[in-house]
């Protein structure tokens, strides 16, 4: 099983027992103490604290070299290190360099710790050999993973570097198959960053010995560490098999999103084997596809499909077109996708259930069937991607549609696909909102979407009146600058959490076949928000 870690900055022995008792209480396996600044009197009673000996126990003691803030000359560093095994900690962790750098570290240390494959009666510490990279992902990690493997003495072998992009996170994946290979030894790699977070949520699935996570209250001590409630509650690391299939939300910046919890929730209310997860995929059809090809192509990540978001909808359809894959009649009517399956014999199919979903959350709060948006002037703002799975869905309908956009062109292309249409669908500038007659406003530009939430989608000098309804595609925040305006004026609103759940529930039954656990995922979603 892949134990979750919670690193600890041990500055002060009243700060760290607090920062200790939040991370068990959030369910840690084990600690990791941070003694790079801990006296050697500090770090004997904190040994010793039957706080700290209710689980697992790592120490270790960073140099600045090694990402740490131990100050003292490398003779200190080893006193301290050498003082933490006679306090008997269940492991001490070791930079690489360190140990290969000195004869007398190896000597000193060597005898103090209980060797890899020494039975239980060894009550000494165990080695963890690692190994960080501060700049980038290795340019040998198969030959730099072998160098850690040469070390006889050490019981886990640790890998961790910096990510630039999803490959550098499947490059730290790839690396528990290799260690497999060299022998029985359990590995940990890491790739850090949000690029790399994949590293950290799959642990369990790819069997790392253990995976590092921040206490509540605690920022973490390195950038892409997962909080160790979401770790075990949302991507249930203790559950995950190597079988998993893994599905994931594609955007660019994705760490907002709540796609994760939701789905996840689902799957954890159906226990289905599979797990969700962010994917930040740089802007750029190149970098979508080869992203995409990456983590589908390699068996082992197993993975099942892919939710879409900005600014990959109209990459995905591409995406999709050039493979020959299916997709259904409102995809290739809107040319973009938020939904692409992988089935296991290797075909590909694509959906858009955006407008689905927008409908459902429109004609709820309107008390009618989804037939009866017909008697409607609909002003959609924006001509991307949500905006086209909107229009496909209210021209099924037969509702009248001014698609408002800062690029006219753009709108103006949108309104010609469906020209054929019962409801009339014409297309205008941004600025022409603002002398509008529509009854319901849907926004479907990111204006207002996290970070940017004091932005609004309208032009300057644009109103809203009491009669109309008002819908918020963007989710995070729930109420939206727009959404606040709308609600002062007296107008209706529309909260795009709503259609985020229904186009949700669509995709999750193309995922796993089975109907979705909407009340599990409405109040994931809910409490994610709060
Ligand atoms: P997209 O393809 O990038 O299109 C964005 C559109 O918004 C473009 O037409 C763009 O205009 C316009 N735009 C961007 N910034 C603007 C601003 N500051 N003021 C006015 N217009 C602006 O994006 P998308 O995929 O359609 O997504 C749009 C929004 O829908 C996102 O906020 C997303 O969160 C939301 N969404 C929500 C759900 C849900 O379930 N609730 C589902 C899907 C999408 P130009 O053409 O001039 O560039």
């Amino acid at each position: 099983m892949t134990w979750m870690v919670a690193p600890i900055f041990v500055d002060s022995i009243d700060t760290a027992l607090t920062h200790i008792h939040a991370a068990r209480q959030a369910g840690a396996e084990a600690l990791e103490l941070r003694c790079d600044r801990t006296g050697p009197q500090d770090l004997e009673t904190l040994l010793r604290h039957p706080q700290v000996r209710q689980g697992r126990v790592i120490v270790t003691v960073r140099s600045a070299e090694e990402g740490g803030q131990f100050t003292g000359s490398e003779e200190e560093r080893l006193s301290l290190l050498a003082l933490s095994c006679r306090g008997r900690p269940d492991f001490v962790d070791v930079e690489w360099a360190a140990w290969q750098r000195s004869a007398q570290w190896r000597r000193v240390l060597g005898q103090l710790i209980a060797p890899w494959g020494s039975g239980p009666d060894d009550q000494r510490p165990r080695l963890i050999i690692s190994r960080h990279d501060f700049s980038g992902p290795p340019r040998y990690p198969e030959a730099e993973l072998a160098e850690l493997a040469g070390v006889p003495e050490a019981s886990i072998l640790k890998m961790a570097f910096r990510a630039r992009s999803v490959h550098d996170a499947l490059t730290a994946l790839r690396l528990y198959e290799i260690a497999r290979r060299l022998g029985p030894r359990p590995l940990v790699s890491i790739a850090m960053d949000e690029a790399g977070q994949i590293s950290r949520l799959l642990a369990g699935k790819f069997g790392a010995a253990f995976t590092f996570a921040a206490s509540p209250g605690h920022g973490g001590t390195a950038p892409g560490q997962p909080r160790l409630t979401d770790l075990k509650g949302v991507y249930r690391l203790d559950r995950q098999r190597a079988d998993w299939r893994v599905f994931g939300v594609v955007g660019w910046p994705i760490a907002h999103s709540l796609s994760p919890a939701l789905h996840n929730a689902g799957f954890a209310a159906l226990d289905f084997p599979g797990v969700y997860v962010p994917l930040p995929i740089a802007p750029g059809y190149e970098s979508f596809a080869a992203a995409v090809d990456a983590l589908r192509q390699w068996p082992q990540m197993n993975l099942g499909g892919l939710s879409i978001t900005i600014p990959h909808k109209e990459n995905a359809y591409r995406y999709l077109r050039e493979r020959d894959g299916t997709m259904d009649p409102t995809a290739s009517q809107t040319r973009a996708l938020n939904t692409l399956f992988f089935r296991a014999e290797g075909s590909l199919g694509g959906l858009n259930s955006d407008g689905v979903g927008a409908l459902g959350a429109l004609a709820e709060a309107l008390c009618i069937a989804p037939a009866g948006l017909s008697q409607y002037r609909v002003a959609v703002l924006g001509a991307g991607g949500a905006a086209r799975g909107i229009v496909a869905a209210l021209a099924a309908c037969g509702a009248s549609i001014v698609i408002y956009n800062r690029t006219l062109a753009r709108a103006a292309e949108l309104a010609r696909a469906f020209a054929g249409a019962a409801g009339k669908i014409t297309a205008a500038p941004l600025q022409d909102f603002r002398h509008t007659t529509c009854q319901i406003v849907i926004n479907c530009t990111p204006a207002g979407m996290t970070p940017n939430v004091e932005t609004l989608p309208l032009p300057p000098g644009a109103s809203l009146r009491p009669d109309m309804v008002v819908f918020d595609t963007v989710y995070n925040p729930r109420e939206t600058r727009l959404l606040r305006l709308a609600r002062q004026c007296g107008a209706r609103t529309v909260e795009g959490l709503e259609m985020l759940l229904r186009q949700a529930a669509v995709q999750f039954e193309g995922f796993t076949g089975q109907r979705a656990a909407l009340n599990a995922m409405r109040q994931a979603v809910s409490s994610a928000h709060k």
